[in-house]
């Protein structure tokens, strides 16, 4: 068995096993995590159009059944004066995912190029997309729910396609940034 510096604390490990001191993986599998990463990141951008374009969620009054997309349930909520909301709900559902997708993209191209500018700010761009990595399944519900405040007058409300692809999207997003080692983030800058 060769012995491997550890990328994470630099202690010496046997490779292919958990560091014994800071318990991450020793092996640095670049092409596998980039990979990983790129397939995810494109799912996750594909499902971002139908959770865009179909109604997040269906409500039927009567024999009538109307469906609203986020957009559209954010000019609505605009219109009845509900602007904290509106904006919470666009920031939440069009915004932050928007630019959790620049940010992978950016930091999968930095990686595969090796780039060794601002390793730092890269390294917390990394970390902010982890932070609310979690949080975001949250915005499911808060975009189900808030929605639906706007129609709680119907009879019924049933969660549309788009809502699915959201939920999807979030999900996908969040495999796209977990497949992405930070470790891999300058490895080749001999720190
Ligand atoms: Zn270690």
């Amino acid at each position: 068995m060769r012995l491997v510096r550890c990328p994470l604390c630099g202690a010496t490990n046997y490779e292919h096993s958990r560091c014994y001191r800071c318990s991450s993986w020793v092996d640095l599998d670049k092409k596998g995590s980039l990979s990983k990463a790129i397939a995810f990141l494109i799912a996750a951008l594909i499902f971002y159009i139908p959770a865009n374009i179909y109604p997040i969620l269906k409500t039927a009054q009567f024999a009538d059944t109307k469906g609203s997309t986020i957009i559209e349930g954010v000019i609505e909520l605009w219109h009845s004066g509900d602007y904290p909301v509106a904006l919470i709900i666009l920031f939440a559902s069009v915004m932050i995912p928007i630019l959790k997708f620049l940010i992978l993209i950016y930091l999968i191209i930095a990686i595969a190029k090796g780039s060794c500018k601002g390793v730092e700010q890269k390294v917390r761009l990394y970390h902010l997309i982890e932070v609310t990595g979690p949080w975001s399944l949250i915005d499911v519900f808060v975009v189900v729910i808030l929605v639906a405040l706007i129609h709680f007058h119907s009879v019924a409300i049933v969660p549309g396609p788009g809502a699915t692809s959201f939920a999807l999207m979030v999900l996908l997003t969040l495999l796209a940034s977990k497949s992405l080692d930070p470790r891999l983030i300058g490895e080749d800058c001999g720190k």
